[in-house]
């Protein structure tokens, strides 16, 4: 697989540090509001260049944290807590903040397929091992103390400023940018950054003892605290979106560079945002939508998932409603013609109906040849969608015509399922659905009664059983629960 890297500011093809294998983090939500769907486009992304990773034969091992601490309002080292300022307003404990919102950001990833990455860390549950990192940033001599806490000197690390593609004086000029910048008082250059904050007296929540001082950890330390817990020192691939470009990855490869004396990562890969009606998302201009938002307006998740990877992950994507609709009518248009090839499965035909022609299963292995080509080339997936569409096109061409065989409807069966390993977008829900047994109804029932209660971690257990006892994903729908059956064919 090829991929564009940050730091090398260039597409090379992706070679793993151990062979068969790939370590991969993702900067998880700062979980003090709903996500958007600017928000969720970086998951998607990463989701896309998981599965590829996966269909390529890799066993991935993926690390997302939970940022329930530290995240300041000014992504710096200036503001309140996210958290504790959601707390503030909403008379909530940051604590109730923090568990209520990760639980939202859960079911939507779930609702847009998004595979679960296999650790899923809480900032909070890994304070030791940031303050591991920082004693021994400390006793190396890279930080330094001011009133407010702990800082990095980012002029002691060399290369400080290269992943965006500047040297350190040219970044701290940037930033300058000769306007009056903020920053907290006591530092010396404006790209230093907390690893530790201290805290107020009068603070009791979300705070911990340090030799430093009470107090709480820095953003940045957290993500490479846990990556490096889960994945090691050095480790393949690092996601986020553009805007984490300039502080926040720079920030995590110093500290954490210079704690180790390695390499940290070795591709950093990262997704463009997402516009509003060709304007940027923002509070002023109500134009933030989440997936509740999008369903209110008949959207299920998977419109918007595709959506979302129907431009490339490098470039941004306008978003308004008619996009959306759009997204919607090729996917309802796609599926159509899925669970009419799916029909001719199912019914019992002569042997004529049975014989395919080879000529038009080998145009569509082409096709699907193509379609992997592309996905394999940096995430193309505009290109790769293009080769999906003559698959579909050329089927329901034929399907009019009576022209699908059994043969034929098998392999664009096989190819479909095979697309969707990538997209994620559910496109083979075949007509006869799997009769849902009494079992499941009644577990799908409990799973409903105990969210009712807040009793999270039993409708969670309930989901995971309902998953890998009986193969069903339940999707929480406006109109209540639906039940998918995983592997369906
Ligand atoms: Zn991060």
């Amino acid at each position: 697989m090829k991929l564009f890297n940050t730091i090398t500011r260039r597409e090379s093809v992706f070679r793993p540090i151990r062979k068969g294998k790939v370590g991969m983090y993702s900067c998880g939500p700062t979980v003090y509001a709903h996500a958007h769907i600017g928000n969720l486009r970086a998951y998607i992304v990463s989701d896309i260049l998981k599965r590829t990773l996966i269909h390529d034969s890799y066993s991935v091992k993926h690390v997302m944290n939970i940022t329930d601490v530290g995240h300041l309002v000014g992504d710096g080292s200036i503001g309140e807590d996210k958290l504790k300022m959601t707390a503030r307003l909403t008379r909530m404990s940051p604590n109730e903040v923090a568990r209520h919102f990760e639980s939202l950001f859960l079911k939507d990833i779930r609702a847009l397929n998004i595979l679960e990455p296999d650790v899923v860390a809480r900032a909070t549950e890994h304070i030791p091992q940031m303050l591991k990192i920082a004693y021994a940033l400390d006793s190396k001599g890279y930080l330094y103390k001011t009133d407010t806490g702990m800082y990095f000197d980012t002029s002691k690390f060399p290369s400080y400023g290269k992943l965006a593609g500047m040297g350190f004086k040219r970044l701290n000029m940037s930033l300058i940018g000769g306007a009056r910048v903020e920053r907290p008082e006591g530092t010396k250059n404006i790209t230093d950054f907390a690893v530790w904050r201290l805290s107020k007296p009068d603070e009791s929540e979300m705070v911990w003892p340090s030799r430093f001082g009470r107090g709480f950890p820095g953003w940045h330390i957290e993500c490479s605290a846990i990556s490096m817990e889960y994945l090691g020192r050095h480790f393949d691939i690092h996601t986020g979106g553009v805007d984490h470009i300039p502080i926040h990855h720079q920030n995590e490869i110093a500290q954490s560079e210079s704690y180790s004396g390695e390499k940290f990562v070795n591709y950093w890969v990262h997704n463009e945002f997402i516009k509003v009606n060709g304007r940027k998302m923002s509070k002023s201009l109500r134009n933030i939508y989440t997936l509740d938002d999008l369903a209110e307006r008949g959207f299920a998740p998977l419109d918007f998932r595709y959506f979302a990877i129907s431009g490339h992950y490098r470039s941004i994507i306008n978003f308004t409603f008619e996009g959306l609709a759009n997204s919607k009518n090729t996917l309802d248009s796609i599926r159509s013609t899925t669970s009419k090839l799916s029909s001719i499965l199912d019914s019992k035909g002569s042997e004529a109906e049975r014989r395919g022609d080879p000529e038009f299963q080998k145009n569509m292995l082409k096709e699907r040849n193509e379609f992997f080509k592309a996905v394999n080339n940096d995430m193309g997936l505009p290109e790769a969608l293009t080769h999906l569409h003559s698959i579909i096109k050329e089927s329901r061409r034929r399907l009019g015509r009576g022209e699908i065989g059994r043969t034929d409807a098998e392999t664009v069966r096989d190819i479909i399922i095979e697309i969707d390993s990538i997209l994620g977008l559910e496109l083979w829900r075949p007509k006869a659905e799997r009769e849902v047994s009494k079992e499941i109804m009644e577990l799908v029932e409990r799973r409903e009664q105990a969210r009712a209660t807040k009793r999270f971690k039993d409708s969670d257990s309930i989901r995971i059983e309902l998953r890998d006892r009986y193969g069903v994903i339940v999707e929480d729908t406006n109109n209540g629960p639906e039940i998918h059956f995983i592997n369906e064919d």
